[in-house]
């Protein structure tokens, strides 16, 4: 049977005490604490659980090869079920989900956070039923919904304000040695109380041209539907030297600088 998991597994690339699950994505300890004690029984415990069916297709194959392989599988599969085991799509295991998602967001973690020893062990021991997904599950399904949301709320916040300044900045992140372009949308509330949301951080690979940067800077005025007339335009840094840039943005979204315009010379 040992063999034969495999055909359902990956080792983890981030960490080779774990392996993942193709069906599902989850992360599963190999066992042991070291090469020597790994096992497959984590992982057929899985399988029996989560994946009952493809398990049961196997047998059938396997029991046509080696009728005596499935006697085996049974009894150790029956111990294992009577772990309760929380499904990934349970509604106990999506809070959590999403607990740790907004965790990964707000602390700016890395997504190999989740299949990190220390973490899981705490999981493990807090909330023995959880199964902890990969990093792929978070960062395709968990963090992506998160992201819908907030800007789902951000998008609401924009539709009902009367006016809006943006704050545009580029600069060249130092850990990674990658330049990024940040568009903040700042407004008041109808008490005064200062509102700000970060719209857009935009990678900015190859040269930073004028036309691309304008492209870039339309996406997002699309992208919120923001009209031209809540628009005040901010660019941080400006200088002089940019008057070639500022101008190419100028005709290429000249709306923004319209309503500039037209509020100064209120
Ligand atoms: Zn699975």
């Amino acid at each position: 049977m040992s063999s034969v998991v495999w055909k359902f597994f990956d080792v983890s690339d981030d960490n080779s005490f774990f392996c993942v699950c193709k069906l599902c994505d989850i992360l599963i300890s190999r066992g042991g604490r070291t090469r020597k004690t790994f096992t497959t029984s984590n992982m057929i415990n899985h399988l029996r659980v989560y994946h009952s069916e493809q398990l049961a297709e196997e047998q059938i194959v396997l029991q046509k090869k080696r009728p005596f392989a499935q006697l085996k599988q049974l009894t150790l599969t029956q111990v294992i079920e009577k772990k309760n085991m929380w499904n990934i799509d349970d509604h106990k295991s999506k809070i959590i989900h999403k607990l740790i998602g907004e965790m990964i967001a707000v602390n700016l973690l890395p997504y190999s956070f989740v299949g990190d020893i220390g973490f899981i062990r705490l999981l493990n021991h807090i909330i023995p039923n959880y199964c902890i997904p990969s990093r792929k599950y978070f960062s395709e399904n968990i963090i992506l919904e998160i992201f819908k949301n907030v800007k789902a709320t951000i998008t609401n916040d924009i539709d009902s304000i009367k006016f809006l300044s943006l704050t545009i900045d580029i600069w060249t992140a130092t850990t990674a040695n990658k330049p990024f372009l940040c568009i903040t949308g700042h407004w008041l509330t109808d008490l005064f109380t200062q509102q700000r949301v970060l719209l857009r951080v935009i990678p900015l690979e190859g040269s930073h041209t004028s036309s691309k940067i304008c492209d870039e800077i339309t996406n997002v005025l699309d992208e919120y539907n923001l009209k031209r007339e809540i628009i005040f335009f901010n660019f941080k840094r400006f200088c002089p030297k940019h008057d070639c840039w500022c101008k190419k943005v100028r005709n290429r979204i000249a709306i923004l600088f319209f309503a500039f315009t037209s509020i100064i010379n209120k």
